[in-house]
């Protein structure tokens, strides 16, 4: 079991929309389809969910207030190839949608059918399975790949074995097993885990690798399961 997607389990949406009423359609219309779906207002957020959720697929409406949807779509391309579909209000963000480089998949005009919007959803799905499928293949055989955390019930396992994990332990699980082999520095350990990041210092992280680290060694993980880079940060062991 992985903790990306596997063929078998529903395909997890993130959502990045700022208006309510267009957010509950599409949570509703996906949901109706079969897709697990996060909802999140602002790009900020968006890229912090990216990190613990490891959605299949991102719908991303352009603006936003704070950061723009343009901007998310860079900072996700510099870590993730996860279909990426625009939603656009205006002529001059569809431009900028089609002339710009930014690695989305694709995109629709609002206002929009929700039934159209998941049409187009699967179809991308399908074309990037298509594309993808030797890769994820090969990424299911690596030791990493083997931590698998459901978020929605707070499980977690190494190999089928479950690891009883304390919250700030299970949180680290979560970020690793989201990207396997990505390098993250305490402070965005901090960050992404911690509620309170300021109030804690970098051997709180440390500490709880430890702790995290002796757990799935009774679980039978390997050692350097969590490597260590030195003077950086931490990564979940990636040995495609
Ligand atoms: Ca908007």
């Amino acid at each position: 079991m992985s903790s990306q997607i596997s063929s078998s389990s529903p395909c997890r949406v993130l959502v990045v929309e700022d208006e309510p009423s267009i957010a509950e359609n599409i949570d509703y219309c996906l949901r109706t389809e079969g897709f697990e779906v996060s909802i999140v207002g602002t790009g900020e957020e968006a890229i912090k969910t990216l990190a613990l959720v490891a959605p299949g697929f991102v719908i991303l409406d352009v603006g936003l207030p704070g950061i723009s949807g343009f901007d998310v779509c860079r900072e996700i391309r510099r870590h993730s190839s996860v279909p990426v579909l625009f939603l656009t209000a205006r002529e001059d963000e569809i431009d900028r949608v089609v002339g710009l480089e930014l690695g989305a998949d694709d995109y629709v005009v609002k206002p929009f059918s929700p039934r159209e919007l998941a049409a187009r959803v699967r179809a991308i799905l399908r074309r990037s399975a298509a594309t993808s499928a030797p890769q994820e293949t090969a990424k299911s055989a690596s030791a990493g790949s083997l931590l698998a955390i459901d978020p929605e019930t707070r499980r977690a396992s190494w190999n089928g074995q479950s690891l009883t994990l304390a919250r700030y332990e299970f949180g680290l699980a979560q970020v690793f097993a989201a990207h396997p082999g990505r390098v993250y520095t305490r402070d965005q350990l901090m960050d992404l885990v911690w509620d309170e990041p300021d109030a804690s210092l970098d051997r709180t992280v440390d500490a709880h690798i430890k702790s995290l680290r002796s757990k799935l060694r009774e679980a039978g993980a390997p050692e350097d399961l969590i490597v260590t880079h030195r003077g950086v940060g931490y990564s979940l062991k990636d040995d495609r």
